[in-house]
């Protein structure tokens, strides 16, 4: 099922009626989601991810723009006519039912030609326990159940409906590090087996990036970009994009242009073929440094972290804007013990140029 969002916009109202400060949560945001796919809504808290998920969902009314499940204007619809499943980070399971019946619940209030025989529920729950694996526990109290078997109970009974779209909120945020990890990827097999267009909120974007057919990365309820997730990795829009997206995060340094030519602290690191002479915000990957003997860009070396295959060097530079510069390079670089400062180069596919101004990316050819 496609999700068209048009122009969905939500202001709250003020609650104090003298300062009139409305709040923006959503502001203008269109985009199609396509048919089947598994869409990671991204942003910092307060970045009006939740509310666009509660419009989708018809608990929060929009206050302009539409939503259509394919051809169904669905905007002015109920939650209950909608046909979504929804799950939420805490899995508010019905602590007094099983597994079952817990599962069964969301059949048992089925109206009119909707209305299913118990033979029919029982078989439908049991089908919905077997996508998330939990056919063998369908006895047990929420209770008695790990908290990655309470997620994948709530899962079951939002899919349980066979809704046409899915929508998670958070849905691994109560998860501990190990489970987090099994039920996102669990997350993105049911998503696959049932082929239903599912929409997920999180802050994490590891998640999000490790399981998005597309992200979309939201600011201050304004959608910055929407890709695939190596997509928006290796082309950053703006420098918020670039600093939200990679572990560990983008080096930020000070930067000049003169004569096409970028400089950082004095040296000149990189051509920039295209850009005129301008003061810059530099954003350099990780893994964009080269250790190089005379390198071109000098730092002051701080640590080596050795992670196996790869080695961390942390250093700094006047011109940083980050704590530390962190660069991930091959553990076969050797760099001697005790030098107090390490020079690279730079691969040019991973440094990108920001407006001081604006942070918006300016383009170059490499
Ligand atoms: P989080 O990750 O913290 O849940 P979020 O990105 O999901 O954040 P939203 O919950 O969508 O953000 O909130 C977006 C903005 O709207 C925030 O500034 C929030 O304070 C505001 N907001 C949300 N709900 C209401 C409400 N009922 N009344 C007034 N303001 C609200």
């Amino acid at each position: 099922m496609e999700v068209i969002l048009q122009n969905l916009t939500k202001i709250f109202p003020s609650r104090n009626k003298k300062s009139g400060e409305e709040v923006v949560a959503v502001n203008d945001f269109t985009y199609t989601i396509p048919d089947g796919s598994l869409v990671g809504l991204l942003g910092p808290s307060g970045c009006g991810k939740s509310t666009t998920l509660y419009m989708i969902s018809g608990l929060q009314k929009p206050t302009g723009g539409k939503i259509f499940f394919g051809e169904d204007d669905v905007t002015d619809l109920p939650t209950e006519k909608r046909g979504v499943g929804l799950v939420f980070q805490n899995y508010a399971l019905y602590p007094h039912m099983t597994v079952k019946q817990n599962i069964l619940f969301p059949l048992q209030n089925l109206k009119g030609e909707d209305k299913m025989t118990k033979d029919q529920m029982v078989e439908r729950a049991y089908q919905a326990a077997k996508l998330v694996q939990i056919d063998e526990l369908m006895e047990r109290k929420p209770s008695e159940l790990s908290g990655g078997q309470q997620q994948r109970v709530a899962i079951a009974r939002a899919l349980v409906k066979m809704p046409r779209v899915l929508l998670l909120d958070e849905p691994l945020s109560n998860l501990d590090a190990r489970l987090r990890l099994q039920t996102r990827e669990e997350i993105r097999r049911i998503q696959r087996d049932t082929g239903i267009t599912t929409i997920f909120v999180t802050h994490d974007q590891e998640e999000a990036m490790s399981i998005s057919d597309v992200i979309v990365v939201m600011k201050l309820g304004v959608v910055q970009q929407v890709g695939k997730p190596q997509d928006i990795y290796d082309s950053p829009i703006n420098l918020f994009v670039a600093k939200f997206l990679g572990t560990p995060p983008i080096n930020v340094f000070n930067g000049e242009v003169r004569d096409e030519m970028l400089y950082i602290n004095g040296e000149a690191v990189l051509a920039v073929k295209g850009v005129s002479d301008r003061p810059v915000t530099v954003g350099i990957r990780p893994e964009g440094f080269i250790v190089a003997p005379n390198g071109k860009m000098t730092c002051n070396l701080r640590a080596i972290e050795v992670m196996g295959r790869d080695v961390s060097i942390v250093s700094d530079n006047p011109a940083m804007l980050t704590p530390v510069i962190r660069s991930i390079v091959d553990a076969d670089n050797k760099i001697a013990a005790g030098s107090a400062t390490v020079t690279f180069d730079l691969k040019p596919h991973k440094v990108f140029l920001f407006d001081t101004e604006t942070e918006e990316r300016i383009y170059f050819e490499v």
